[in-house]
């Protein structure tokens, strides 16, 4: 997909539109399978974008689906994905959302001791589960986008594995698998391996484990010099890590990935339009038609997104601090060099395939942009702009 095509899809379909790449989506996919040994399985991790047409691309690619609400388990199967390739991994849910996972008789990962015993003492050796481990690591890119850390609210502490082994004893659970996820934007591949040697430590005390799911954090670049995790080099070390386990040990575990980011983060592209240009004192706005309310990440963590001007790739570079619409301080990027801007240019933010459109919202009764998935070289809208309409449904006109 080239620039061109992009400039057409924002006049096609006019502007703020996400457009995702699907052969960017396949090629990353493709990184990774062919980086790991054929007993490791990925799921990609739907909470990054959810459109139903990516989730049933990426089901035609053989991932499985790591879900994190019913509704993301619904939409799965929904997509095509078979309930034997979906995880459900919770945060916080009650005993029933759990329940109506095991209805539609998908994979289940319990992350607290609460539930545990209360799925436990109904439920018993019925219905095998997979349990969130915190494994205390430090990893990931900030502090909001880390999971493992000593006060996270996710997974059981591995100090809490006695407990976890008197719940299994006196209820006879099951379980089939153990999983930890710690945070986002992981670069270095030895941060896996420790967690992969904690899980081997923890194996011990799992006799009925055939699943190790090692979570996802694979980062992406974001701008030059970034760079991505060395999946080729942390497929290598994770096949001597399990073989030499299985040496010592004689057990086999399957292992499990759950890339949301990895899969889906730059194939996505998000055009907006310059609406005004605006000098002050110190500075040159560059005032686009779109905010935070579509793009979230640069306000919400401090994400960077590479810009770039489509209509006007060889003007000077000048710098701009971009700006949206909403009312609220609303900053996608300070001081940043873009080929000069006219008002109505066509403006790209590159990798905003995860956390994007998925992450938007109507916040000052703006309309969620559209969205367009590039497939076999043609443009398909796959979501249209919301209208006015869209605003008033499910609202009650009492007065
Ligand atoms: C968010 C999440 C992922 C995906 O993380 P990325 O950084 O997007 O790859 C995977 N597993 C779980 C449990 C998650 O909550």
């Amino acid at each position: 997909m080239t620039n061109k095509d992009l400039l057409k899809i924002a006049h096609q379909h006019g502007t703020p539109v996400y457009v995702y790449d699907a052969e960017s989506i396949r090629l990353q996919y493709e990184k990774l399978t062919s980086s790991f040994h054929s007993h490791t399985r990925f799921f990609y991790a739907a909470k990054a974008l959810t459109n139903i047409n990516i989730l049933k691309y990426i089901e035609s690619l053989g991932a499985g689906l790591d879900c994190v609400s019913i509704n993301e388990v619904r939409l799965g199967l929904r997509a095509g994905f078979t309930n034997d390739r979906i995880l459900f991994t919770p945060n916080c849910v009650d005993l029933k959302e759990i329940e109506d996972a095991m209805e539609l008789k998908v994979h289940i990962n319990i992350d607290n001791i609460s539930i545990l015993e209360q799925f436990g003492n109904r439920y018993g050796s019925s219905y095998p589960i997979f349990i969130r481990i915190n494994p205390h690591i430090y990893a990931g890119g900030n502090h909001k986008i880390s999971t493992g850390h000593i006060d996270s609210k996710f997974g059981i502490s591995i100090h809490q594995l006695r407990h976890i082994e008197r719940v299994m004893k006196s209820t006879n659970l099951l379980v089939e698998g153990l999983h930890m996820h710690t945070g986002s934007e992981i670069k270095d591949p030895d941060v896996f391996l420790q967690g992969l040697e904690i899980m081997f430590e923890l194996a011990e005390h799992f006799p009925d484990l055939k699943y190790l799911d090692m979570g996802s954090g694979f980062k992406i670049p974001y701008q030059e010099g970034d760079l991505e995790t060395d999946v080729k080099t942390l497929g290598k070390k994770v096949e001597k890590a399990l073989s030499a386990y299985q040496k010592e040990t004689g057990k086999k575990f399957q292992l499990w990935f759950e890339p949301g980011k990895f899969l889906v983060g730059n194939s996505g592209h998000f055009l907006v339009k310059a609406n005004v240009i605006k000098q002050t004192t110190a500075t040159v706005f560059c005032g686009i038609n779109s905010g935070f309310n579509h793009l979230i990440r640069p306000m919400f963590y401090d994400s960077y997104h590479l810009i770039e001007n489509l209509s006007n790739p060889r003007g000077a570079q000048r710098i701009y601090t971009v700006v949206g619409n909403i009312c609220e301080t609303d900053t996608f990027a300070w001081d940043r060099k873009l080929n000069e801007v006219r008002e109505s240019d066509v403006l790209v933010f590159r990798n905003a395939g995860a956390y994007g459109f998925e992450m938007s919202s109507n916040f000052n009764s703006r309309l969620k942009p559209a969205e367009v998935l590039f497939l076999d070289g043609k443009a398909h809208l796959i979501r249209k702009r919301d209208e006015f309409e869209d605003l008033l449904r499910n609202q009650i006109e009492i007065l």
